[in-house]
């Protein structure tokens, strides 16, 4: 089927709602191909911006939702309109716990040394059946990353879930995507943490009015750097749209 897409600053977003883009990834599981999916915010549309290798890895990808308020809101100026924001973070809850109780299995590659255990052990409590068959930390040289590749090979996961941060994961799947040969692959940035319960996702109502980013400005100030690229990408976008 034919996608529906909206550029934002050329990065191509599949418009669905969050339940379309969960049954779009599950049913990523049953066509025989491989696939992987993109969950780029504002930061990473910008970085897109002076990172060709990192756009062509997006307009590639098999899936792009917008994990970030800023993208919906930009998406007005566009041809079609976002609904709703797609969190990475909720869309590979959503999918783990499609799977649990299936055939279907997952591999844990990323985050600090610890963290991607501790995510497994709180997930195995939400989801009882859900089938981790693997993990790995993020932090490695050359030599131990063939080890992982090695790993995740032999015990072939349906699923891999890549934190490594944005854009490292993007570029690691898509470099290695071939040769693990697993179904689906999807960057997930820091959400291990958020599973570990070490990083608290913003209270819901931060995040139904749109603002888990202030939360997070709030909570994480060390972010602040980073989040200097909103108020540009908004500028972006404004401009972009003058010119049309
Ligand atoms: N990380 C990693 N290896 C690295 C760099 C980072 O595994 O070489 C992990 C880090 O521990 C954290 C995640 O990647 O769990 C990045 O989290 P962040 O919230 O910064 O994600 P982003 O917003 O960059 O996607």
């Amino acid at each position: 089927m034919m996608r529906k897409m909206t550029q934002i600053l050329d990065v191509p977003f599949d418009a669905l709602t969050m339940k379309e883009a969960v049954e779009k990834a599950k049913s990523f599981l049953f066509d025989g191909k491989q696939h992987y999916i993109c969950t780029p915010n504002p930061e990473i549309v910008m970085e897109a911006q002076q990172d060709k290798e990192l756009m062509r890895i997006l307009r590639e990808a098999d899936l792009v939702v917008p994990d970030g308020i800023g993208v919906v809101w930009a998406s007005r100026y566009s041809e079609i309109l976002l609904t709703e924001r797609v969190a990475g973070y909720d869309l590979t809850q959503q999918l783990l716990r499609e799977i649990a109780g299936t055939q279907e299995t997952v591999y844990f590659f990323g985050g600090a040394p610890g963290v991607a255990v501790a995510a497994a052990k709180r997930m195995k409590k939400v989801y009882p059946e859900l089938k981790i068959i693997g993990g790995h930390h993020g932090y490695f040289d050359d030599e131990e990353e063939k080890k992982i590749i090695a790993d995740i090979k032999r015990l072939s996961p349906s699923i891999l879930l890549v934190g490594l941060g944005a854009p490292k994961q993007e570029k690691w799947i898509s470099a290695h995507l071939q040769e693990v040969g697993v179904k689906v692959a999807i960057g997930i940035g820091g959400s291990f943490d958020v599973m570990a319960g070490n990083v608290k996702r913003a209270p819901k109502i931060f995040r139904k009015l749109g603002l888990e980013w202030f939360y997070r400005l709030a909570t994480q100030p060390s972010r602040w750097r980073r989040m200097l690229r909103l108020p540009k990408f908004a500028l972006t976008v404004l401009r972009k749209k003058k010119q049309r």
